[in-house]
């Protein structure tokens, strides 16, 4: 059990939640867990059969007072090799929320309390049965849209990333114990460690993590979208080649809130990631003076982009206005692709600069593969997807990124002669940021803000 966050929240009393969607289905999952389990079974539960750890027994359940509410199959997970690490009771009954809600009242009426959201989760991270980083992967695998953003959160779910945490955290603490007997034994025969290797070792520590920083810039991407901006002047075919691509592959067909000013209209995803395309309509359609408003407005979405596909028509000459949009979006990610290759191509399609031209037809959809391919190359995968552990949240980067900081610090320092001590408070601060990615001490505001996100039941 982690001591911590067991005074941080109380696990004493037992919780009761429906596990399954509200809604008519074959069957519907209460989840009861804590030390009553056993003997709300005892109380509620009428079957022939005794129930046995682990094992799926028919029966009823019936209220207080005897009377029965659904015939169902309830399955007793005795503590401590269970999810939460507590005794759970998982009642499978008819798939109808009325039924639900009544058996879930006769367990509150046996002095339970209804789960908050990712209660059950969060106690299987008190208990030591998950660490942070894997209870944060469960929501994630819950939430993926892609099966690429599954797999990764399943490997994380599975260890993959705290695998290679632990051992540099280890690393570390070993560092921070050399230390720290050099400054204590000073007085006495102990020679104190060699600077150059402590600062080799933690070189060695911030180096693995740094791996795994590195995979953030795909994570990232690969667990909010990779945020397109389709920009060009009107009529060059943005709209076709957004149809074109929402068209191919349609696997997220919801309407994704961008922010106040924009709207990620659509995503697709292009290898199980999601592409999130913005909406650039405020460059359609318009009078002049208007039109640069609007352009002025596309132009700060794009700031936002990570890649910016810019489109100019092949069939008509380049003018100035897509002059003008290229040298907004020169210094920004961005893939050149000339539109309507079906057409006869104007010999004027040569901007300065730009001579990875894609070209395409929206049309008849040539080229669009030439593309999707730009796009990987930019994602950095190939086709056949990636494969090992990748970072995919903000709050691990964050984290992560402050324990390499402390850590490339501790390193410089003991290099140039900085006393120990002060050493020693990189080392503990990186240890602490650490300590933190992982849950072994975390704050009841940042397990709020964890768990808030997760569904009740999980
Ligand atoms: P937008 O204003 O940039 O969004 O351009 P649209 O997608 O609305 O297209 C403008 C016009 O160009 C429409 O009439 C399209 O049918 C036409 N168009 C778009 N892409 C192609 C293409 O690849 N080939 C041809 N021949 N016409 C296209």
């Amino acid at each position: 059990m982690r001591e911590g966050l067991h005074k941080v929240v109380p696990t004493d009393d037992t919780i009761v939640a429906i596990a399954t969607p509200f809604g008519r289905s074959g069957i519907g999952v209460v989840r009861i867990s804590g030390n009553r389990s056993d003997s709300i079974a005892a109380r509620l539960f009428k079957s022939e059969r005794t129930l046995i750890h682990r094992y799926a027994t028919p029966g009823q359940w019936a209220d207080a007072k005897g009377i029965v509410i659904d015939e169902v199959v309830a399955t007793l997970f005795k503590a401590p090799n269970t999810y939460t690490g507590e005794d759970i009771l998982e009642i499978s009954a008819h798939g109808n929320p009325l039924i639900l809600t009544r058996i879930v009242g006769t367990v509150l009426e046996m002095g339970t309390r209804m789960a908050a959201a990712g209660e059950f989760t969060l106690r299987a991270v008190i208990n030591g049965k998950m660490d942070l980083i894997q209870a944060e992967a469960v929501r994630s695998f819950i939430d993926a849209q892609t099966g690429e953003q599954a797999r990764a959160a399943l490997l994380q779910i599975g260890g993959a990333l705290s695998k290679r945490i632990f051992p540099a955290k280890e690393k570390l603490v070993d560092v921070i114990a050399q230390l720290e007997a050099g400054i204590d034994f000073a007085d006495d025969d102990v020679p104190p460690p060699k600077a150059d290797a402590v600062a080799a070792d933690l070189v060695q520590v911030s180096e693995a993590l740094k791996e795994l920083q590195a995979s953030y810039s795909y994570g990232r991407i690969l667990s909010s979208g990779l945020r397109l901006a389709i920009i060009g002047k009107p009529n060059v075919g943005k709209s076709s080649l957004f149809n074109r691509f929402v068209g191919q592959d349609r696997a997220i067909v919801t309407n994704v809130p961008g922010t106040t000013r924009d709207v990620v209209s659509e995503s697709v995803s292009l290898d199980g990631v999601p592409l999130r395309f913005f909406d650039t309509a405020g460059l359609r359609d318009t009078d002049e003076a208007v039109e640069r408003i609007g352009m002025e407005r596309t132009i700060e979405t794009l700031s936002e982009a990570d890649l910016v596909l810019f489109v100019l028509d092949g069939s008509a000459a380049i003018d100035d206005l897509d002059r003008d949009i290229q040298s907004r979006i020169e210094k920004t990610a961005h893939l050149t692709i000339v539109n309507k290759c079906d057409l006869p191509e104007k010999s004027t399609v040569v901007l300065p600069g730009e001579t990875d031209l894609i070209r395409v037809s929206a049309k008849t959809g040539e080229g669009f593969q030439h593309l999707q391919n730009a796009i990987r190359v930019f994602l950095g995968i190939k086709p056949e997807s990636v494969s090992g552990a990748v970072m995919t949240s903000a709050r691990q980067f964050e984290c992560l990124s402050g324990a390499v900081r402390a850590l490339d610090k501790g390193g410089v320092s003991l290099l140039e002669g900085v006393p120990h001590e002060m050493v020693l408070l990189d080392a503990y601060e990186a240890l602490s940021q650490l300590n933190e990615l992982t849950g072994e001490v975390v704050t009841e505001d940042i397990l709020g803000r964890i768990f808030s996100t997760f569904c009740v039941g999980k």
